[in-house]
């Protein structure tokens, strides 16, 4: 079935409730810092530049939350994107605790950031919910939190009517039990970047709209060309996520664009109170309702044949939208026609180890970038603004984020 595309304009429920359009300034000549994307990342890195006192431009070539950040599912977990067992197993136990760690510390610098800046992000922290949908789901679920709650982490599997007693429409009859992760947090994505831009700029960081064309080597410094001209500068932050590779060639073959496509139903009675996920298909389902009550469902990637990958297209199409469609009615027969008020798509940036890289660029003297959060950066973003903030005036990647660096094992071109 065609998609009714009128319902599209590209923009998402966050791009569209809130207004994402930061005052600006034009580039000037020469910045100590330069940070490039008003993503999560970017702007994270910008606030705390600007919050220690130091000379920041922050470059983007839209609005703040034009990208990922503006276009995800608004959830802010935990743990790295292959949960916990799928990492213990791929990285080994230090690794992947050291990373789960992370990701713990900025849950605490969000909640910090959000109340200190007074940011009104419709932040939340009811927990997310993940169904199991067979045996075997809910066999690999306890698996996972057993291992969790092995190491001290928060995770609670609940059955059937544990479920049913959280969600407000009965389930449908596939759906086993779940996982349950407490103090996961939920977001207005939109109101959250535009909120992190504007506490950056009151510290005295710039917000600059234009397009970074390349970053080259002058006198040993980074020198940024831009559209609207070209910037000096001691230290480069880059967070482009999916675009890294077109301003930084390291990253050719470690991040890869992948596109993720949601859809936005129109405001429907409370629901849903947790965020909620699925595996549907291998690439999984996730869905939060949001404070008017309209729901922001993504996922079902699997059902495009090249799986969206390796490509910059935001497009919706068809195969992956019809999918969606398909994923309230068929877990919760209450939930049958609800009107999609909005479909939209964003890009990703997957790594072969589905770990993000944070760290300099080699041959790039002064330059950082981070990228890759495989569909989950928002447990990483603002933790690893902080420390590529220090990393730009240190000169120095921080040894806290080693473990996301360009040369772990697991990590091959
Ligand atoms: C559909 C979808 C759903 C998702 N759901 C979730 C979720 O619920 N939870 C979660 O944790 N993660 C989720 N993610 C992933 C998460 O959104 C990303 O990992 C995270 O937002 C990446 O942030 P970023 O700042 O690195 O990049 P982005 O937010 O993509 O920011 C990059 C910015 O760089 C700008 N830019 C690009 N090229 C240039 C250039 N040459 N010059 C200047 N500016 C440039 C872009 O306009 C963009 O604003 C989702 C992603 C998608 C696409």
């Amino acid at each position: 079935m065609t998609v009714d595309r009128s319902l599209v304009g590209n923009r998402s429920y966050w791009q569209e409730t809130w207004d994402l359009n930061a005052p600006s300034v034009q580039l000037p000549a020469r910045a100590a810092h330069v940070v490039v994307g008003g993503g999560i990342v970017g702007s994270a890195t910008a606030y705390y530049l600007a919050k220690q006192g130091h000379d920041v431009v922050l470059i983007e070539r839209m609005h703040p939350a034009h990208g990922a950040t503006g276009r995800n599912g608004g959830f802010i977990g935990t743990g790295a994107a292959e949960g916990y067992n799928g990492s213990m197993q791929r990285l080994g136990k230090k690794a992947a605790q050291h990373i789960h760690e992370l990701t713990l510390l900025n849950a605490r610098l969000a909640r910090e950031l959000i109340a200190s800046e007074g940011i009104d992000a419709h932040y939340r922290e009811p927990g997310t919910l993940n169904l199991s949908i067979s045996a075997q789901d809910h066999a690999e679920a306890a698996a996972s939190i057993a291992a969790r709650n092995a190491d001290g982490y928060a995770g609670e599997l609940l059955d059937r009517a544990a479920l049913q007693s959280m969600v407000n429409t009965p389930l449908g009859e596939e759906i086993v039990g779940a996982a349950y992760f407490p103090g996961h947090a939920l977001i207005h994505s939109g109101r959250l970047v535009r909120g992190i831009v504007d506490a950056a700029v009151r510290h005295g960081a710039k917000l600059c709209i234009a397009t970074v064309e390349r970053i080259e080597q002058r006198d040993g410094h980074p020198v940024v060309v831009t559209d609207k001209g070209t910037i000096q500068t001691q230290s480069v932050v880059l967070g482009l996520n999916a675009w890294s590779r077109q301003i930084a060639p390291a990253l050719h073959g470690i991040i890869t664009p992948v596109r993720g496509q949601i859809l936005n139903t129109a405001p429907t009675k409370p629901v849903f109170a947790q965020g909620m996920g699925t595996d549907l298909t291998p690439t999984g389902e996730y869905w939060q309702q949001t404070l008017d009550g309209s729901i922001v469902l993504g996922g079902m990637r699997a059902a495009a044949t090249n799986r969206d990958e390796n490509l910059y297209d935001i497009g919706i199409t068809d195969e992956v939208q019809n999918a969606l469609d398909t994923v309230l009615p068929r877990l919760f027969p209450a939930l049958q026609d609800l009107p999609i008020t909005r479909r939209w798509a964003g890009l990703m940036g997957f790594t072969p180890d589905y770990v993000p890289v944070v760290d300099a660029m080699p041959d790039m003297p002064g330059v950082w970038a981070a990228g890759g959060f495989c569909g989950s950066g928002m447990p990483f973003g603002i933790m690893v603004g902080k420390y590529l903030a220090q990393a730009a005036v240190e000169m120095r990647t921080p040894a806290e984020v080693a473990p996301l660096g360009l040369n772990r094992p697991t990590l091959k071109k």
